[in-house]
């Protein structure tokens, strides 16, 4: 295969769809050479099929909002692939969601899921809906009315959706509760991030955090360094950013800076557990300012509107917001700052500019689909414990969570070791996450 007819090929069919082909261009120019060498995927189109979603549901979401007029948004689900598993990956509730983000999600998690070591394949969801300053009771209507759409695509061993930007455990509540009262079926397993008193799994919601964080300390770890004293620089402050900066802050590193869409907060002594306790306030107002910490905390936060987080001097940068949210320039100043190593926690944060930046000039640099696979790694514990009618104790998720970290980590080391010793995480989790799809998508035939 060639990575540049297949571009081409999908630019001319797709046109605009700017993130999905974004996406499948750094899969694909990283595993062209390995792909060459297996003529056995060649002769199964291997590639031209795992680019492609097995199928998306499009449907109308009409809701009455509290002024008592009628709201319409578009709900989707992309089922991506099911080689390794049923389809699952979270619903993303946010004003700018298209298909094309959402192709380019589900294709993300795909691999994602495979380097997870468990058997999930790749989907993803989600509404143009905007969740910024709606009420309690509006974000309960919309719930309810996408979940009367929602519930004949999914099922526990076919589809389990689960949370992502816009929609946390207070939405899988209500996206539950409605889901059993039109499939009239009883089992939590079709959805995970749920709460803890019905199915949840404990430490869910910082297991995306956590894990990226756990991720972070064995890259550091080959590299001989460690994270004790060092700065991080974390953007965002919803649940993500929230579990990171817990996690860091325990390992001892001292976490500088926050931001959200109306700029940055800079934290010269390190963020609180009083301040990260208020995160998750923060993120239940639905009011999406990260200003608020700042008038909070006056005396340990400094507000500086229209910046990001990358303009505050850090060791490590954590993207844990939005897609492309860290571009070239951001990855320039960065490097000038001081910056040394960033672990992307949101699905491609990072531009291409940027990565291709910080790996030519020298800042370690691990990519969203290993570093954050952690969230659906604890979501596939959920669905175990589910199906087992069991719940397992912090300590045991935790730990489980913690190995299957390690086990991502070997796994990019070992498909992107370089000729000279470094590591390539990009490279390696590709190469990792596609050969295990691929080869089960051979084995099954052709369908
Ligand atoms: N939305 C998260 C992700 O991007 C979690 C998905 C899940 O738990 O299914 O991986």
């Amino acid at each position: 295969m060639k990575t540049n007819e297949i571009m081409s090929r999908l630019q001319v069919k797709y046109p605009g769809e700017k993130e999905y082909l974004q996406a499948v261009q750094e899969v694909l120019e990283s595993i062209e050479e390995v792909y060459n060498r297996h003529p056995e995927f060649e002769a199964a189109k291997i590639v031209e099929r795992i680019v492609e979603p097995d199928r998306i549901f499009t449907f109308r979401v009409t809701w009455i909002d509290d002024r008592g007029e009628v709201q319409t948004n578009t709900g989707y689900r992309v089922q991506f692939n099911s080689a390794i598993g049923p389809y699952k990956g979270g619903l993303r509730f946010h004003r700018a969601v298209t298909p094309s983000m959402l192709k380019f999600l589900g294709f993300e998690q795909t691999f994602k899921n495979a380097l997870t070591t468990l058997p999930m394949g790749g989907a993803k969801g989600g509404s143009d809906f905007n969740p910024v300053g709606k009420s309690d009771a509006e974000i309960m209507r919309f719930c309810q009315a996408f979940m009367w759409e929602l519930w004949q695509c999914i099922g526990p061993d076919q589809d389990i959706p689960a949370g992502d930007v816009g929609v946390g455990s207070r939405e899988i509540g209500y996206l539950y509760g409605m889901y059993k009262k039109l499939a009239r079926e009883y089992n939590t397993g079709v959805l995970t991030g749920k709460g803890s008193t019905w199915g949840g799994s404990i430490l869910r919601p910082e297991a995306t955090g956590f894990g990226a964080l756990y991720f972070t300390q064995h890259l550091l770890d080959k590299a001989g360094k460690t994270l004790v004293g060092k700065k991080i620089a974390i953007s965002g402050f919803g649940n993500v950013a929230w579990g990171a900066a817990t996690k860091a802050t325990q390992l001892g590193a001292k976490v500088i800076a926050i931001s959200g869409p109306d700029g940055v907060c800079h934290i010269p002594d390190g963020i609180t557990p009083e301040m990260i306790a208020y995160m998750l306030e923060m993120r239940a107002s639905n009011s999406d300012r990260v200003a608020d910490m700042a008038t909070r905390f006056p005396d340990k936060a400094q507000f500086t509107p229209g910046k990001k987080a990358w303009s505050i001097p850090c060791d490590i940068a954590l993207p844990c917001a939005f897609q492309n949210e860290l571009s070239e320039e951001d990855a320039v100043e960065l490097k000038k700052n001081g910056c040394w190593c960033c672990c992307e926690v949101s699905n491609m944060g990072c531009q291409p500019g940027a990565i291709h930046y910080f790996q030519h000039n020298g800042v370690l640099f691990a990519p969203g689909k290993a570093v954050n696979a952690g969230g659906v790694a604890t979501s596939g514990l959920e669905m175990t414990q589910n199906a087992s009618h069991i719940s397992w104790s912090a300590e045991e998720v935790d730990s489980k969570l913690h190995y299957i970290m390690k086990s991502i980590h070997e796994q990019c080391v070992r498909f992107g070791t370089q000729p000279d010793g470094t590591v390539d995480y990009v490279k390696g989790a590709n190469i990792a996450g596609f050969m295990k799809v691929a080869q089960a998508m051979l084995e099954q035939g052709i369908v």
